[in-house]
């Protein structure tokens, strides 16, 4: 299995804390708890950096939350044709 490449340092990506919205805990790259997959530990929600990723950029296998249409629709059988009615 290959290995991962190093994580970037703080200064690299310009770490930093934030009052915008654009924060760690709404990164795409965000592991959780306290963690991120390009950036060297510690990591903060509420802080940032200029590798910042808006999870639905990311693709479908690495977000974190997944929305109602990753739920298959209900299957159809014997009394759930609405025009039977
Ligand atoms: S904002 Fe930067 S440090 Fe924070 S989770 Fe995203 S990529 Fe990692």
């Amino acid at each position: 299995m290959p290995e991962s490449p190093p994580k970037l340092a703080h200064a690299e990506v310009h770490y930093r804390a934030t009052t915008l919205f654009r924060r760690c805990y709404n990164c795409g790259h965000l592991q959780l708890p306290s963690a991120c997959e390009l950036v060297e530990d510690p990591i903060r929600a509420e802080d940032t950096c200029d590798r910042w990723t808006e999870m639905d950029m990311l693709p479908r296998r690495r977000r974190r939350r997944e929305g109602p249409s990753a739920s298959p629709p209900p299957a159809a059988g014997p009394g759930t044709d609405p025009s039977a009615a």
